[in-house]
């Protein structure tokens, strides 16, 4: 059977033009032609991140480089800001690494609360606070400026963002906002297919990096920008991924990262449009909504399950019936990477076709 076109928030659709891209020449990563491969993506990347600091392509998925952060950055205490899978696990992460932490724990789908934040740093011991800006499991998408605000009230700690559903479709600006470090994977918002993930690290974060022992070799951010001053990765990369991000990047600067974000605003308001057409509630509360996937309560008289299948089925595209403890509970759609407001309406006509044979 064909494959369906994934609507599911991760990984996401990859255009043919990528694919192409990817299939360029296999090139030594230690020479002239992977150098100026690896600049010619710098000053894209850089303006997506907003920051005049280089950013770090890593072959691994993001959670390699959530790991690494931890393992780089902290010494005494990090405090986990939780509120759905991602974020959960990395309090579990960090627990495994060794680390000292301690969390904030909302509910998934709510956000977390910065007054919370300083009255947790507040009680000292903490130099690392991780983030998840756009929670992917529940579509709730955090208040980044009002959190990094918080966290720069406090000298010693770093603030570590996972953006991996969250960059380039909305704005992340990390040295305005005094981000730490600022992590994605290129599966999501990136439209590539899974295996690379990049990164941003703060001058503080590489000073205090440099300074923590038993930080291994494989995500060391010292290796990592030692290598990037000579345009080039600690170790082999994935090079097949570099030419395509190098695509995709042409792409979105060809677009605009302004027209970008638009496009993203006008196809995620049409998904919450659609959802409130039948009644489907947002997991997540106003003016806390991702702007790259929807989140929506499964209602009791819907077969979830059955009306996924007939969709993948019948018309191609497949949807995501929940993520960990609220699978089946809840269900996503992405509005990430290509899709426009005729992709999606493409979307809704499969489901809405579907839809009234799986209610009770
Ligand atoms: C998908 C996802 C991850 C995990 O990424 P991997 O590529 O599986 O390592 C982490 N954080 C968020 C917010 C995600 O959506």
């Amino acid at each position: 059977m064909a494959k369906p076109k994934l609507f599911s928030p991760g990984p996401i659709d990859v255009a043919p033009e990528t694919y192409a891209a990817m299939c360029g020449p296999t090139i030594g990563h230690r020479g002239a032609d992977f150098e100026e491969l690896y600049a010619s993506v710098q000053p894209g990347l850089q303006e997506i991140a907003g920051t005049s600091r280089g950013v770090f392509l890593n072959t691994s998925s993001a959670w390699g480089i959530m790991e690494g952060s931890l393992r780089n950055l902290t010494q005494k205490k990090v405090l986990n800001l939780c509120g759905g899978a991602f974020s959960d696990k990395w309090y579990g992460v960090a627990k495994s690494c060794g680390k000292e932490a301690e969390k904030i724990q909302v509910e998934w789908g709510q956000p977390i609360d910065p007054a919370d934040v300083r009255a947790k740093l507040s009680e000292g011991g903490f130099d690392t606070v991780t983030l998840v800006h756009n929670e992917t499991s529940t579509g709730c998408m955090n208040n980044l400026a009002e959190i990094a605000a918080v966290v720069r009230e406090f000298d010693d700690v770093l603030l570590i963002t996972d953006t991996v559903s969250s960059f380039s479709a909305v704005p992340t600006p990390f040295d305005e906002l005094g981000i730490d470090v600022l992590l994605c994977g290129v599966q999501k918002a990136l439209a590539l297919p899974p295996g690379l993930s990049l990164f941003v690290a703060s001058e503080r974060a590489q000073a205090r990096a440099a300074t923590t022992p038993d930080r291994g070799y494989y995500f060391d951010f010292v290796e990592f920008q030692t290598n990037h001053e000579k345009n080039n990765t600690p170790s082999t990369p994935a090079i097949p991924h570099i030419y395509g991000l190098k695509e995709r990047v042409d792409v979105m600067l060809a677009e605009g990262l302004e027209n970008r974000y638009a496009r993203h605003a006008a196809t995620n308001q049409a998904l919450l449009d659609w959802a409130a057409g039948h009644g489907f509630e947002s997991l997540a509360p106003e003016g806390f909504r991702s702007k790259s996937l929807g989140c929506f309560v499964t209602p009791d008289d819907l077969d979830l399950s059955g009306w996924i299948k007939a969709v993948r089925n019948n018309h191609g595209f497949l949807i995501n019936g929940g993520y960990g403890k609220i699978k089946g509970k809840t269900f996503r759609i992405s509005n990430m990477g290509n899709e426009t407001l005729e992709t999606m309406q493409e979307l809704f006509v499969a489901l809405d076709e579907e839809l009234p044979k799986f209610r009770k």
